[in-house]
């Protein structure tokens, strides 16, 4: 398999700040993505793109910003877990044609990147990067649909897998979901002008109003400031990605209708009345684990106290000594409160269980700090399978949970006891039955709306 990306797409219209604005709201979707980020901004008659690796706040300057003018925006924060050739892969992507200079933001994945890929070579295109996202504005270009808009659904149709999507021109803006709608995509409003963003956390730090989602299937077109919004492709079954809520989204986000901190809330309160435990103190691994142990302290009226402590300035690599220090990958990001963990009984909460290797040496942590008894909950059901639809779950055969029952995994990660929140809890958390459509829990379940790409 080839990329996997976990991504943030943000962008505005009839803005005359429009790229210091999607340079803000990139900075709010920092999470979906480290490794690199970019805008593309247009005045109505150039398309100016700056990108980088990095963190936002280090790619973007007064001097760079600057030089974006005009008053619509794109732009992307970047994960991805395949190494080499990261630089050609940052986004938007730009690319002329048929249709002009169109640019393009994409969170999701493709299913069938490969087959598109060769019938795009089979016309002689060149494709800059491995990239899945760069073949969406290829195969546009390559459409002899009549208008923009045409070749964007004519493009789409041959698509298969995950997308929410912004493409632009110097006078337009679209914004697609695909019919499953499995990531996140929020329309705002900024006074009078359209916002779109991954999730809402973005408008509430430039000012704007949360609206309503970018709907499974729905694609907007935004020109001179007016909204028109069709849904072209084919209806599906709505499959929103339930692991957004779980873990990827910011608790301080509205994702597909709902409050993620209240969600992930209930996920910890359901699982405390599942698995009660008697132990003196909650301590959620931070950051992830702080909702579910919020709720799982109110439902258990066990104390809740930040028992470890994140270091928040660490990034994805760094110098180890030669000589190895014990559990030195995860002290250096997390550490334990002596004061508060000694002679205690205390109960771990953390969002899921994906290897089992940092579940393991946080357990060997807390003991070391004087834990009398660890038990661990997670607040989700075991990670059985892997995702193909944009959140970067390892190879089947490195999920723990794919190959160790319960009694085995805790002997693994040498937890007192160890629990999972069911799936049946999980539905009841993110509230799927009154929503009136599903969300998509292949990573708990294996059930794949969409085949995994062929190997
Ligand atoms: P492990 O079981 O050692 O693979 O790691 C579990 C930890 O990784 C938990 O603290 C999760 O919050 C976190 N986690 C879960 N999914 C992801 C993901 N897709 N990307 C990065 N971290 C994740």
């Amino acid at each position: 398999m080839g990329f996997k990306d976990e991504c943030g797409v943000f962008g505005i219209t009839q803005h005359s700040e429009a790229a210091n604005l999607t340079y803000l709201g990139l900075y709010a979707l920092q999470h979906r993505g480290q490794e690199a980020a970019g805008i593309c901004a247009t005045d109505g008659a150039e398309l100016r793109l700056y990108k980088d690796q990095g963190y936002v706040a280090d790619i973007f300057n007064e001097a760079n910003l600057q030089l974006l003018a005009g008053d619509q925006a794109i732009g992307h924060t970047r994960y991805s877990t395949s190494g080499g050739n990261i630089k050609e892969s940052a986004q938007p992507f730009i690319r002329n044609g048929r249709f002009g200079r169109l640019a393009l933001c994409h969170n999701g994945n493709l299913t069938n990147a490969e087959q598109l890929r060769s019938y795009i070579l089979t016309k002689e295109e060149i494709l800059q990067s491995p990239s899945d996202s760069e073949l969406l504005l290829a195969l546009i270009q390559l459409s002899q649909a009549e208008s923009l808009s045409d070749a964007i659904i004519e493009s789409l149709k041959q698509v298969q897998g995950a997308y929410s999507l912004l493409i632009m021109d110097h006078e337009n803006l679209f914004a697609v979901r695909d019919p499953h709608g499995f990531r996140p995509l929020v329309l705002g409003r900024l006074g009078n002008r359209y916002v779109f963003s991954s999730e809402s956390c973005a408008f509430d730090l430039i000012g704007a109003n949360y609206d309503r989602e970018v709907l499974p299937g729905e694609l907007i077109h935004i020109q001179k400031g007016s909204l028109q919004t069709s849904f072209p492709f084919e209806r599906k079954s709505h499959k929103p990605c339930v692991f957004e809520h779980v873990y990827f989204a910011r608790p301080d986000s509205f994702v597909f209708g709902q409050s993620v901190m209240k969600t992930r809330r209930e996920m910890g309160r359901l699982l405390a009345e599942r698995y009660p435990v008697s132990a003196d103190l909650v301590i959620p691994v931070p950051d992830s684990g702080v909702a579910a142990a919020l709720g799982f302290a109110e439902a258990s009226g066990i104390p809740m106290d930040f028992g470890l402590i994140r270091n928040h300035y660490v990034g994805r690599t760094f110098i180890e000594p030669k000589q190895s220090i014990r559990s030195f990958g995860v002290r250096i990001k997390l550490n334990p409160v002596r004061h508060l963990i000694e002679g205690k009984r205390v109960i771990l909460i953390d969002d899921s269980i994906v290897r089992g290797t940092t579940s393991k040496k946080i357990v060997e942590m807390v003991r070391q700090a004087g834990a009398l008894e660890v038990h661990f909950r997670v607040s989700s059901p075991p990670t059985t399978h892997s995702c193909f639809y944009g959140i970067d779950t390892p190879s089947r055969e490195n999920l723990i949970a794919s190959h160790m029952n319960n009694e085995a995994m805790n002997h693994f990660i040498k937890s007192d006891t160890l629990a999972f929140l069911t799936l049946e809890d999980l539905i009841r958390a993110v509230h799927d039955e009154s929503r009136g459509s599903g969300y998509c829990y292949a990573c708990f379940n294996g059930d794949y709306a969409v085949p995994p790409p062929v190997v």
